[in-house]
């Protein structure tokens, strides 16, 4: 059955049979509200029946049950109850879906305005006009419940790793708070591995899962973008124009890739030989390019920093420098690295095994070299390059294979916003990840101001400290603990052995391994082993699920200031 939309978070049916309920749970809805009196029709599931068979495929039931043409003021304040108690995505029904309509309308109407209700619902093909005077009436009450916007314990902005591991690991330390994600798209993806794919050793879809797969329980899940903060008011406007209140408000919503900064680029990706790690659907190309070519230039670029994942561009490289090796074509490619900054990679302690690779790959180091164009037809490369004297030079080159890194830069909303810091990130104590100016606001992840390596490695042990202090927030307290700028990257040197950079800030390597079982200074093949068998799982199965394994904060500690990175 084709449901249909009315609201972001609202679908409507006609009657549902136990296919139809199965159909709703594999789209992902959270809740069914029937509004069908029981008994009015002899093959019609009772309400009973209906809480038996959502619940089997993990679903609520409400029942709000009304008679055609006699709904009541009564009717709509309980159909508004049952649609906040559950948000989104929410599945109504009754005989035609007229009933589920009209009562969503009515409860919707202060939020939405008149107008719009009616056009949402004529454009599912129902025809609400004959409600006009009693629609108008809602959507003008003064004051009126339905024009609040609703208070969650918890905004949560993004659903991304950050976002997704918070809401876990606070409803695992309460399970009774009310928490919103906001969050527009319908995949999550483990973006790490999207190396691994450029590679061929991970399939695509090894790395993407339907968001609400990884939605915890319990969490109502807003499905549209933020627009907007209104930190005095605590308040987030949404895409749709409308509005949510938080006690406190976590930010998340990740970093932007900023593709078009390259004249050229976008039309350039996935054709004439130019690809990126950086977006799920180019890692195959990656894969394939590398496969194919036997001879020529290839190369490989990074941007500025901040990016996420510092060492995935140089990953790429020398994955795919290995491949060539292992296929006897290495000596028939000319390898440059092409990188916008100085330094190899931003620790030095992982320097010297990098640079050992690099000789053996016969790769070409343009240091201060930043690309600024693409000509994808030509296969034409154009970068902005730092003599010693400190003069930039424009250099042309050719390529048989280009893998670009866009620049990155904080989210226009957050940055245009009052949560903005210097560089436009949230702006966020790097201890404690509380704002620095809004103290029931938080920020983490790739989004967040602070100076660690931009990874889900750092999401993993931001996230628990969040939670702890999240909840001291909502108690009255101040933050009780502190993170320690902890990021890790797993440079893939060659097909089974890694570099394990783990350092926090300024530059403190935090290990988390002896060395005897794994220098991470040093390729391993147990560096290896954790990133191509264990870090998968522990994504999906432990951090996702707020299980925080080797991530649990220290309470009972004072959240003492980072040290400056
Ligand atoms: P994301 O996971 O990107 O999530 C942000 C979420 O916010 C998204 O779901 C997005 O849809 C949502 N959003 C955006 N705008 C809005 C809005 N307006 N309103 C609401 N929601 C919004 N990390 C490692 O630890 N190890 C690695 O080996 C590694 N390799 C990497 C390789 C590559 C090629 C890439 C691209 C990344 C890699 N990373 C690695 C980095 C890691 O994936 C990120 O650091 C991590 O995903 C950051 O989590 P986040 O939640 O801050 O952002």
């Amino acid at each position: 059955m084709s449901f249909k939309q009315l609201s972001p978070d609202f679908w409507v049916s006609p009657q549902l049979g136990k296919a139809d309920v199965a159909q709703a749970a594999s789209q992902g809805f959270r809740a069914i509200i029937g509004n069908r009196p029981d008994g009015e029709n002899t093959r019609q599931p009772s309400a009973e029946a209906m809480v038996a068979l959502a619940a089997q495929h993990g679903m609520a039931f409400e029942h709000v049950p009304v008679t055609p043409d006699a709904i009541t003021d009564a009717d709509v304040e309980r159909m508004e109850e049952a649609l906040c108690r559950h948000g989104g995505p929410v599945l109504g029904y009754c005989r035609t879906g007229m009933r589920s309509a009209s009562l969503w309308a009515l409860a919707r109407a202060g939020q939405y305005g008149q107008d719009n209700v009616l056009r949402a619902a004529a454009a599912a093909g129902f025809d609400l006009s004959r409600l006009k005077p009693r629609l108008m009436a809602r959507a003008e009450a003064p004051g009126g419940p339905a024009r609040a916007p609703r208070t969650f314990d918890v905004l949560i902005v993004g659903g991304g790793s950050a976002g997704i591991a918070v809401a876990s690991s606070l409803l695992r330390r309460r399970a009774s708070l009310d928490i919103a994600v906001v969050e527009p798209s319908p995949t999550h993806d483990y973006q790490p591995g999207w190396t691994m794919v450029g590679a061929g050793v991970f399939a695509p879809g090894d790395t993407r899962r339907e968001m609400a797969a990884v939605m915890p329980d319990g969490v109502t899940w807003i499905r549209q973008a933020a627009a907007g903060f209104a930190p005095d008011g605590n308040e987030v406007a949404l895409a749709d124009g409308t509005a949510l209140r938080y006690r406190v408000l976590v930010v998340a919503p990740g970093i932007k890739l900023d593709w078009d900064a390259i004249p050229g680029l976008v039309p350039a990706l996935g054709t004439n030989g130019v690809t990126s790690n950086y977006r799920h659907d180019l890692a195959p190309y990656t894969r394939d390019l590398v496969h194919g070519l036997k001879g020529g230039r290839a190369l490989f670029t990074q941007p500025a920093m901040p990016i996420k994942c510092a060492g995935a561009p140089q990953k790429a490289m020398y994955l795919s420098c290995d491949a060539w090796r292992r296929a006897r074509v290495l000596g028939q490619v000319e390898v440059e690295f092409h990188n916008a900054g100085a330094a190899l990679f931003g620790v030095a302690a992982y320097v010297p095994a990098l640079m050992a690779y690099v000789e053996r790959y016969g790769i070409h180091l343009r240091p201060q070299s930043r690309l600024v164009a693409v000509d994808g037809p030509a296969r034409v490369a154009t970068f902005e390059q730092q003599g010693a004297n400190g003069a930039i030079e424009r250099v042309e080159r050719g390529f048989s294979m280009l893998h670009a890194v866009p620049p990155q830069v904080a989210p226009d909303f957050i940055a245009s916003s009052p949560l903005a810091g210097a560089g436009g990130f949230v702006a966020v104590d790097p201890a404690t990840l509380r704002h620095v100016r809004f103290g029931n606001i938080y920020g983490l992840g790739d989004a967040g101001s602070t100076p660690n390596a931009k990874t889900a490695a750092a999401v993993r042990k931001q996230a628990p400290v969040v939670a702890v202090n999240v909840l001291a927030t909502l108690a009255g307290a101040e933050p009780a603990v502190a993170y320690d700028g902890y990021g890790s990257c797993p440079l893939t040197v060659e097909r089974g052995r890694i570099v394990l950079a783990e350092f926090g800030y300024g530059g403190k390597l935090l290990p988390s391994f002896p060395a005897w079982l794994l220098d991470g200074t040093t390729p391993t093949r147990a560096a290896w082993f954790l990133k191509a068998r264990l870090l998968p799982a522990i994504y999906w199965h432990g951090m996702l699920k707020g299980r925080e394994w080797m991530a649990a904060p220290r309470t009972g500690q004072p959240a003492a200031p980072a040290p400056a990175a």
